[in-house]
């Protein structure tokens, strides 16, 4: 007969940022955590991310999860470890002409609207900010707040938190299937779990079928150290429409200084393309690019290139609360490009609702149940 592990209040399926995150928030909150990866926390699409901590304004509920989390990775900001190289050099969304001028200032707006810090940079002002970006630019919007983190290290440390809180690790053992309050393991074991959190990112999609994921596949380029020659995390604004309005393969120049004086250089997007070889042609897009707004680009030392799927959904929201197959399996995925800015509000919604008590923000938004035609079980 199987072993049956003592049974816990709840097993999270994954030690992503995500997984590890809510597995932290679980056990702070006294419920008897147990946190389970394949392999080992961030070792998964987390190591892939870019790690740049960003509000975005696609959706009044993107716009709460984003700003949400931005503010809980702020207020534990000076208490992360070193290695987790949190740095808050902000974000400048860079205008190329006068028709991105006027969305910069939408933007300002907004933001300040809500309290969040937004600041005009005109052509000059941008010049003196970033010396190293071609003259033409109209200006840009400086969102101070924002920050760079290494994600990996945020994984792990989030899973060792979990751990002196009292939280159960098992790491390197795979899990086989799952149903509602039990966790079949590869090498035979069982789990019993009151409530199940999968956050197996794209591969939650093994354990229960038919989820609303699909991959958006990403390149990185990482070059050798030129510090100071990159100073804020530089996204053209342009970068809101290929990121966001189509499903076409595109790029765009989203480059970040890391640390170190390394310099992170992206992004590409290809949906429902699940091979992770390098597509050479499309590298040489995304760095082309990079190379119309930074020119010293051309000619720095590339160290390494990789790719990574991120786990999408259909309307660019994550799955966070119950599923609708099983009211005991609760999901935490599909968070695609935003899974490690948005891992901290996401570990804060499921905490709370696990727990039965208040949201610091709307949890409805983000529920699988949207997806689906009957309605969820919990209460909003
Ligand atoms: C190119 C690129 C750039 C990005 N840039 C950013 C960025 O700048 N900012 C940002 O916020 N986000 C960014 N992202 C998105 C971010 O990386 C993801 O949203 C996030 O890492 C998803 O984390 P996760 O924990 O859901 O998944 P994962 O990190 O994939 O974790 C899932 C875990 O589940 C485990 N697992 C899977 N199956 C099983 C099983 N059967 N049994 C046990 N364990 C299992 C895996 O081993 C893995 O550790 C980027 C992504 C990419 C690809």
């Amino acid at each position: 007969m199987n072993p049956v592990h003592t049974r816990c209040d709840v097993a999270i399926v994954g030690a992503g940022i995500i997984g590890a995150a809510c597995a932290e928030a679980c056990a702070a909150g006294g419920l008897n955590t147990v946190l389970i990866d394949a392999d080992f926390p961030g070792g998964g699409i987390t190591a892939c991310g870019m790690g740049h901590i960003v509000v975005m304004d696609d959706s009044a509920a993107q716009w709460a999860l984003t700003t949400r989390s931005r503010e809980l990775w702020m207020a534990r900001a000076t208490s992360l470890p070193d290695n987790i190289e949190y740095d808050a050099c902000g974000t400048l969304w860079i205008a190329a002409n006068r028709t991105e001028m006027d969305a910069v200032e939408e933007k300002a707006a907004m933001y300040q609207q809500h309290d969040v810090h937004a600041q005009i940079l005109n052509s000059a002002e941008l010049a003196r900010a970033e010396p190293e970006l071609i003259a033409a630019m109209s200006g840009a919007l400086l969102v101070r707040d924002d920050a760079v983190i290494y994600p990996p290290a945020a994984a792990r440390h989030f899973a060792a938190s979990a751990a002196v809180l009292g939280a159960v690790m098992r790491f390197g053992q795979r899990v086989q299937a799952l149903e509602p309050g039990r966790i079949h393991f590869a090498d035979g074991t069982i789990l019993d779990a009151e409530r199940i959190v999968l956050a197996a990112g794209l591969a939650s999609n093994d354990l229960l079928p038919n989820l609303p994921l699909r991959a958006r596949k990403g390149h990185l380029v990482i070059s050798d150290r030129y510090p100071g020659r990159v100073r804020h995390q530089l996204v053209e604004l342009g970068y809101l429409h290929s990121a966001h309005a189509s499903d076409a393969d595109s790029v765009a120049f989203n480059v970040q200084p890391r640390r170190n004086g390394q310099i992170l250089i992206g992004s590409s997007r290809q949906f429902d393309v699940t091979d992770t070889t390098i597509d050479a042609p499309l590298l040489a897009q995304m760095l082309e690019r990079a190379v119309g707004f930074l020119p010293f680009l051309r000619d720095v030392q590339v160290l390494r290139s990789w790719t990574g799927l991120r786990p999408a959904t259909l309307d660019g929201l994550p799955l966070i609360g119950p599923s609708t197959q099983h009211a005991s399996i609760w999901l935490a995925t599909g968070h695609e490009g935003l899974g490690i800015t948005t891992a901290t509000a996401t570990a804060e919604l499921i905490a709370a609702q696990l727990l039965d008590r208040p949201c610091a923000i709307p949890a409805a938004p983000y529920w699988p149940a949207r997806f689906a035609a009957e309605p969820t079980n919990v209460a909003t």
